[in-house]
């Protein structure tokens, strides 16, 4: 029997992010072009046979309690199919934290896939998208990852072609931005200039970069770079060192910028770290969908 897997779980950058309007429960709806990229967190999971959830992690300001996502995934699994065995994991962050990548909401996903395969609950990709939904609205989607349209509170998925190839650098600057704040300040029924959002979809369609590139829009940009201004400065950055474009992810503060040329990329990859607009700074490319969900 398995005792131990390694997983990879990977981040995602908001290619387009509109706010459709709030609703009256509070929740926003949005639409949103999603991509997974390959800058990732290890897991690794090791089944216990005592009744335990334990979790340890190379970054020591994160809860390794239930308020830690893997920890509810985990829980969820073993209350919802009544598992007595538990599981060890070894939490490896390399993603940003509360950089508007959805670093909690990937670790999640992994963690629901990792554990249902070590517990042997042979739970379908849909099943456990469904399972997702329950800890965090962007978790189907880490489930699922590659190029997507996401709806809704985020969980009415629509799988797209994958992008075009290409160089993407990503910057975070060392400032934290509240998922909450940046909403709660969003005026979303006020909204002058929606993001081509269906354009998008065209041009990923046609496997057009450039198409996709000049669509690129955030409408949360409006509340986070008044707040924020290094996230403008970033993005002028990547603009002038060759940039097709360049856009916060999220609900920031990560700026991503898309390159056709590797040197370009690299380049400016050096002159942020150089300026100090940002500590953590990576040139990944786009990770696109594997069909089978058994390799990670
Ligand atoms: P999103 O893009 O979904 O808004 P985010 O990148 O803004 O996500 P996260 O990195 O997911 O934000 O973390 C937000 C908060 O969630 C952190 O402050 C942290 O305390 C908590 N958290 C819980 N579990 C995790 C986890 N596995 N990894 C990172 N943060 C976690």
């Amino acid at each position: 029997m398995q005792n131990t897997l390694q997983l990879k779980a990977y981040a995602k950058i908001n290619l387009g992010l509109d706010v459709v309007r709030k609703r009256d429960d509070g929740y926003h709806e949005v639409r949103m072009i999603m991509q997974t990229i390959k800058l990732y967190d290890k897991l690794t999971f090791r089944l216990l046979e005592e009744d335990a959830i334990r979790i340890k992690t190379n970054l020591g300001f994160l809860p390794v309690n239930e308020d830690n996502l893997v920890y509810r995934a985990v829980r969820l699994l073993k209350d919802t199919y009544g598992v007595k065995q538990g599981m060890e994991i070894d939490l490896f962050k390399c993603i940003p934290v509360a950089a508007g990548m959805a670093g909690g909401s990937t670790d999640c996903a992994a963690a629901l896939v990792g554990a249902s395969r070590l517990f042997q609950l042979h739970l379908s990709k849909e099943k456990l998208m469904e399972l997702g939904v329950k800890l965090g609205a962007d978790v189907p989607y880490c489930i699922l990852r590659g190029t997507a349209l996401s709806e809704g509170i985020g969980e009415k998925l629509t799988s797209l072609p994958p992008i075009p190839d290409c160089h993407i650098v990503v910057a975070k600057p060392p400032i934290s931005v509240s998922t909450k704040f940046v909403y709660e300040h969003l005026d979303a029924n006020g909204i002058e200039k929606h993001p081509d959002i269906d354009g998008m979809i065209r041009a990923i369609e046609e496997g057009s970069l450039s198409g996709i590139a000049e669509r690129m829009e955030n409408v949360l940009e409006t509340v986070t770079i008044p707040e924020y201004p290094v996230i403008d400065k970033i993005k002028d950055c990547m603009r002038q060192q060759g940039a097709m474009n360049a856009l916060m992810s999220g609900s920031g503060p990560t700026v991503f910028g898309i390159f056709e040329k590797e040197e370009d990329a690299l380049r400016t990859k050096e002159l942020i770290r150089k300026q100090n607009l940002a500590g953590q700074v990576y040139v990944v490319s786009p990770f696109n969908q594997d069909p089978a969900i058994g390799r990670r």
